[in-house]
């Protein structure tokens, strides 16, 4: 231990030195090395043992108060840093960056060691296997508003993944929610719109100085090499590289060159969409029951990762889609060439991660014997598939990734052992024939631990004690030892050997002769060390050198590994290819949705496939039908189809046909969003207001039960100008699903209506559920039927039945809820009506001279103008 904190007048020197560090730190947890442990202090020791579950001690005073102090073990730290990091926390390492012994050659023996925050560890720059899922990706986002824009920088540094983008302030949020970063960066001012991120100085935004990082890192001479890189995305490049640099502390992670994404080359997707079709994540925020976990067959974790950005990124880019499914396909038709190429995937070792291990300098020997049997393996596979017939073009363009390594794995194989450890402090990594000097050096280890054999043997000779033993420990190093009974005859004078140690069975000695063998093997161990030491450094700079060419061949085995498992789960689900023509329709036959699917499949019951037929005359469906009848199922099974057709998978259906859809939007069931604070109603209000404000004639809709949280009469007349809006103004493709039946009447003013119902028909008394669309609307609600179904006791029904007779009877003599409403002007009419008003007043002000208004006439003319906007 190299400080203490005492109860002294002023703080002592390591308190001083410690709270620098803090203040150092900031709002992140402060691992403060001491000997063998991180320790933490005051609050951040109180946060620490309340997470990890540890003992709180305390230790000196501060201030007159005890400090508050936990601490773990260094050679444990990742298990509680990943805990801690789970936890929400940020940590900063401070490490002691001289010996003790250099301390005291500075400064005299109280010097206290020099201490350093040498790395930051947040949740978005992990790249320790231990803290990451294999199978997703870990994202940092630095966001930077430029104008009336956004630019986005995200980087996933395990793999370094890089990519910017543009977006309005309109796609933000899908742009955001498809990104689902573990760490958002922004620049301070913003920290009420995005709550939880990490606040940055707003310099680090600036988009001048971002363009020069970004040269700088990339060493280039101009962004062309980029693409049209713009301010906003300069700007946000900026910030996530000052972040990164700040967090390693001058130590830069892997960055591929960045990606430059359009947004309109992918599907827009917000998060509340996501969230209700349960694309990566399920209900409960679990990946089981997703529609991720139902498609996924990846064998490696690249493969699992990349297939995640997939689903959550769908393209719009008709080519690209055509090259992923015909790559699918290939791997369909070919199921012998399929189950060879997965079985060598099998034993891929994680490329990419291992990479961005090396890359950021905490890469071990391990490490790089990953990248080797990888990039073997790679090569393998490159031969194989090389030599297969009519090979589909995306797969010509990925096998030459593939290659081109052979000369490092080379030196790799040469080099190290087969299975390489993590751990670097004892050695034997290097493999025995690399380097003959290495090797003499070891063999003088071996000879030396054989000389000390033969002493051993001797001395037993010599002594006449059979139980004469030569041992090793830490402390000692090597020395003799005899049964306590025999100790007094090595004790004598002249017999060669010197007392170290009485113990309670045992004495033990040391000898000239066994000190200079002890000494002969620790140098050359220690120098043995030294120079495996310096030969990793030599491998880890060659496999720097050639980080991109890796990079590449990692992504291109992840997309082999994607493609092969969709031709998989196409195989095993009887799948189709999807086709794509440019008019926006959406034409599916045998429709199926997949997770529900295989949930019956478990209980032995079938799914009934479904068609779906939108065309630009009939673009909107509305699906009526009794609850439990399979209406947000059949909703939900069409949008999930587009979605996998888009992302270049094949989908559950017989065949499908669609126009390519910009955005996707779902509206299904009342989720409860009671934790953020919002009642359902209010939820389902701002879903559908950003549906009805975003949706475009490319786009695709489902909404399910709209207006079902509020009373029935606000609830119909929701539902009612919803689809008419939707219909009129939007005009993009949807389903409706509603169990409003007045609602059927809006098929006699909206062309590209039609009607359509969930069937279900009584037999013997009871309901059965078909779970089969019909044309037309239902023939009436069964909400008795289903209530009956779901066990509601038989007086209740049987009274429930009897206010319906009453209700139905006065519906009949008043007309019904719906009474008068096809009267009404349609909803275009009604607007044109709202434009004519808000026309005059434009009118008005265009006529304006706003310089020649004196304040008083200018105020006069704003209470005019406000008068004529609220004439009715
Ligand atoms: P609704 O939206 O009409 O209330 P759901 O779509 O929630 O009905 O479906 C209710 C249940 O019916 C589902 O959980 C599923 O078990 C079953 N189901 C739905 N669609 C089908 C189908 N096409 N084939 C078989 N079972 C289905």
């Amino acid at each position: 231990m190299t400080g203490t904190m005492k109860a002294t007048s002023g703080p002592t020197p390591m308190m001083v030195q410690y709270l620098a560090l803090k203040a150092k730190a900031e709002d992140c947890l402060l691992f403060y090395r001491m000997g063998d442990f991180f320790e933490l202090f005051f609050d951040d020791a109180r946060a620490a043992a309340a997470t990890l579950d540890i003992a709180l001690t305390s230790r000196g005073e501060h201030d007159g108060r005890p400090i508050p102090m936990c601490g773990v073990p260094v050679h444990a730290a990742e298990g509680y840093l990943a805990r801690l990091i789970k936890a929400g926390h940020r940590v900063a390492i401070a490490e002691q960056t001289e010996s003790p012994e250099d301390a005291k050659a500075r400064g005299g023996s109280k010097t206290l060691v020099a201490r350093d925050i040498v790395r930051f560890v947040t949740a978005g720059t992990l790249t320790e296997d231990s803290l990451l899922d294999s199978w997703t990706s870990n994202m940092l986002v630095a966001v930077a508003p430029v104008g009336d824009e956004y630019g986005l920088a995200a980087a996933d540094i395990s793999t370094g993944y890089f990519e910017l983008v543009t977006v309005a302030a309109s796609a933000l949020e899908a742009e955001l929610a498809r990104l689902s970063a573990s760490e958002l960066v922004v620049p301070d001012g913003l920290a009420q719109q995005f709550i939880g991120a990490i606040i940055r100085p707003r310099a680090d935004f600036d988009s001048i100085v971002g363009g020069d990082l970004l040269k700088q890192h990339f060493a280039l001479s101009t962004l062309d090499a980029i693409g049209a890189v713009t301010r906003a995305e300069q700007a946000a490049a900026g910030g996530l590289i000052a972040y990164l640099a700040h967090v390693g502390q001058g130590n830069m992670p892997f960055l591929k060159l960045p990606v430059r994404r359009e947004v309109h080359a992918h599907l827009l997707i917000d998060q509340a969409t996501r969230d209700s079709l349960e694309i990566s994540a399920a209900n409960k925020g679990a990946r089981a029951g997703s529609l991720l976990a139902e498609v996924d067959r990846t064998i490696t974790g690249a493969g699992a990762r990349q297939l995640a950005s997939d689903l959550s990124a769908p393209l719009m880019d008709q080519s690209i889609i055509e090259a992923r499914l015909s790559l699918v396909q290939w791997f369909h038709d070919a199921p012998l060439t399929r189950d060879a190429v997965r079985s060598a995937l099998r034993q891929l070792p994680d490329i990419a991660r291992a990479l961005g291990r090396v890359v950021a300098g905490r890469g071990s020997p391990r490490d790089l014997g990953q990248i080797r049997d990888g990039l073997d393996a790679a090569r393998h596979l490159r031969e194989r598939l090389g030599a297969m017939a009519d090979r589909p073009q995306l797969l010509d363009h990925l096998l030459p990734m593939l290659d081109g390594h052979g000369h490092m794995v080379d030196v790799l194989s040469r080099a190290l052992v087969t299975s390489p450890p993590t751990d670097t402090t004892q050695g034997g990594y290097i493999a025995e024939g690399y380097d003959a000097a290495l090797d003499v050096l070891r063999s003088a280890g071996r000879d030396g631990r054989q000389a000390i054999a033969q002493l051993e043997a001797r001395y037993r000779d010599s002594t006449g004690v059979a139980a004469l033993k030569i041992r090793h420990n830490a402390v000692l190093g090597y020395f003799v030892e005899v049964p306590a009974k025999h100790g007094d005859a090595l004790m004598a004078a002249g017999s060669g050997f010197a007392h170290r140690q009485t113990m309670a069975g045992a004495v033990r000695f040391n000898s000239p002769e066994l000190h200079e063998e002890a000494m002969r093997i620790t140098q050359a161990s220690g120098h043995a060390l030294a120079a495996e030491a310096a030969h990793l450094e030599e491998l880890t700079a060659i496999v720097l050198t050639r980080r991109d060419a890796i990079a590449a061949s990692a992504d291109a085995l992840a997309r082999i590994d994607v493609s092969a498992a969709l031709a998989e789960r196409a195989a095993e689900g009887n799948w189709c290819r999807p086709s794509f023509v440019s008019h926006p329709c959406l034409e599916i036959e045998g429709g199926r949705h997949p997770v529900v699917e295989s949930a019956l499949a478990k209980s032995g019951d079938r799914f009934i496939a479904n068609d779906c037929k939108l065309s630009p005359d009939k673009r909107l469906w509305l699906v009526s039908g009794p609850n439990m009848g399979g209406k947000s199922t059949f909703l939900r099974q069409n949008a999930l189809i587009v979605l996998l057709a888009q992302a270049g998978s094949y989908v559950p259906a017989t065949s499908a046909k669609l126009g390519l859809v910009d955005r996707l939007f779902s509206r299904v069931g009342a989720s409860d969003n009671l934790a953020r604070g919002r009642s359902t109603f209010m939820v389902e209000m701002v879903e559908t207001a950003a549906i009805l404000a975003q949706a475009t004639e490319r786009s695709f809709v489902i909404l399910d039960e709209v207006g079902r949280g509020t009373s029935t009469y606000d609830g119909l007349a929701i539902a009612w100008a919803v689809v008419e809006g939707i219909h009129e103004t939007n005009r993009c493709r949807c389903l409706f699903a509603t169990h409003y039946h007045e609602l059927t009447r809006l098929s006699d003013s909206l062309d590209a209506l039609s009607l359509h119902h969930v069937r279900a028909k009584e037999y013997k008394g009871d309901l059965v559920l078909l779970h089969e669309l019909g044309d037309g609307p239902a023939d009436r609600s069964y909400g008795i039927a289903v209530a009956k179904l779901a066990g509601l006791p038989p007086q209740v029904v049987s009274r429930a039945k009897t206010v319906l007779e009453k209700l139905e009877k006065g519906r009949a003599e008043t007309g019904g809820l719906a009474a008068g409403l096809g009267d009404l002007p349609l909803f275009s009419a009604a607007l044109d009506a709202a434009e004519a008003k808000v026309d005059a007043l434009r009118e008005k002000l265009t006529g304006l001279d706003i310089d020649a208004l004196s304040p008083r006439a200018a105020l006069d003319l704003l209470y005019e103008l406000k008068r004529a906007a609220g004439e009715n």
